[in-house]
């Protein structure tokens, strides 16, 4: 069985979706409810793969919210992931994907010291973060939505928000590698980080986003921001093409102007439709068939029966392994989301 660990992109999210639900004594909760509420499986999901084979999942909700980060409730929102993992490991589930926000908070307040939750000890290969997909399904989209729109990769210029990130290295490392993309813009706050990917691709340059945005054709954003950016979308260059990887988006408003391209990024499109209600809840555009290429990659494992934590820690994916969930994901009927 497969598990997705997931949480909602806003408090007024969370209170919408809970009266949505029929729980209307969460719907009028402020954030420390939000905080003290513990992990629940509310949905159960039967996928079907074009091979015909047939998995089952649960999705388990956190409970984590961005406000948590934003106000500084640290406690609350390690103590969430924490929980939701070993909620899902108690349930039996073989492997969960740590969605959004989860796998950040983990790595960047190092949960890996905490095993023991209760009488639950943690077994960490049990879990992925689905980053490796999603990465792979970024540069699929790159590619060919870049070509929808006739912006020629070996003339273009790509900007990369969030270049530094477990998600944003493997990106530049697969565009480097993988294509003959002209220039690759590295855009982090870390300036060291940035040094070191620049060292290990042999190429890029390190520049500021306002300096960025008005030389991109393409910018991938996948910077790890709790709340989106504005952005000016007469100050890009037409056509532009933005892929917005964040969960929660990266791009703050909904840019519409002629000329600049909006692609949902890290978001697989299945073959066949899901039994889930949960992506319905996310508002995805198709529910039934669209959702996000982390949780993609623990049904992937699942169907393949590679139940180990594939991918695991910051800044270690390798092209080999985006080419390996890759060739899994279309064998079993996902593809990347295009225009
Ligand atoms: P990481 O924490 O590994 O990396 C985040 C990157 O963003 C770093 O380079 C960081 O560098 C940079 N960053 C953070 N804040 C800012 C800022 N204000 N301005 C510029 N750069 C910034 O995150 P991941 O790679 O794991 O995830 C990236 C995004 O992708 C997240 O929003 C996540 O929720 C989303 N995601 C989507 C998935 C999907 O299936 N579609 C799956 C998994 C994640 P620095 O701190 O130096 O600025």
């Amino acid at each position: 069985m497969f598990g997705l660990i997931g949480h909602l992109t806003s408090l007024e999210h969370a209170q919408s979706v809970a009266r949505e639900l029929g729980y209307p004594e969460y719907a009028d909760q402020g954030l420390d409810f939000w905080c003290s509420a513990p992990p629940q499986i509310v949905d159960n999901i039967t996928v079907t793969s074009v091979t015909g084979q047939k998995i089952e999942g649960r999705y388990v909700e956190s409970c984590f919210l961005p406000e948590m980060l934003a106000t500084r409730r640290i406690k609350a929102a390690t103590r969430k992931v924490i929980n939701a993992m070993a909620h899902a490991q108690k349930h039996g589930i073989d492997i969960t994907a740590l969605g959004g926000f989860s796998s950040i908070i983990f790595e960047n307040f190092n949960l890996q010291q905490i095993r023991q939750v209760r009488n639950v000890m943690l077994e960490f290969d049990r879990f992925t973060t689905g980053n490796t997909h999603t990465a792979y399904i970024i540069c699929r989209q790159v590619e060919q939505a870049s070509e929808q729109l006739g912006i020629n990769l070996s003339e273009a210029t790509v900007a990369v928000c969030g270049a530094t990130g477990d998600i944003g290295s493997a990106v530049c490392r697969w565009l480097d590698a993988r294509t003959d993309v002209a220039e690759l813009l590295l855009i982090a706050r870390n300036q060291e980080r940035l040094q070191e990917l620049q060292n290990e691709l042999g190429r890029g340059k390190i520049v500021g986003l306002e300096e960025a945005l008005p030389q991109a054709d393409i910018i991938v954003w996948v910077a790890s921001m709790p709340k989106g950016v504005e952005i000016d979308p007469t100050a890009l260059k037409q056509p532009c093409l933005l892929v917005d990887g964040g969960y929660p988006k990266n791009l703050g408003t909904k840019v519409q102007h002629p000329g600049v391209t909006v692609l949902n990024g890290g978001i697989v499109e299945h073959s066949l439709d899901i039994d889930w209600r949960i992506m319905s809840i996310v508002n995805m555009d198709v529910p039934a068939r669209q959702l996000f290429a982390c949780f993609a990659e623990s049904m992937l494992l699942e169907f393949e029966k590679w139940h180990t934590n594939f991918s695991w820690g910051r800044n270690r994916i390798t092209i080999e392994k985006m080419e390996q969930i890759g060739s899994a994901s279309v064998k079993h009927g996902f593809r990347p989301l295009l225009i």
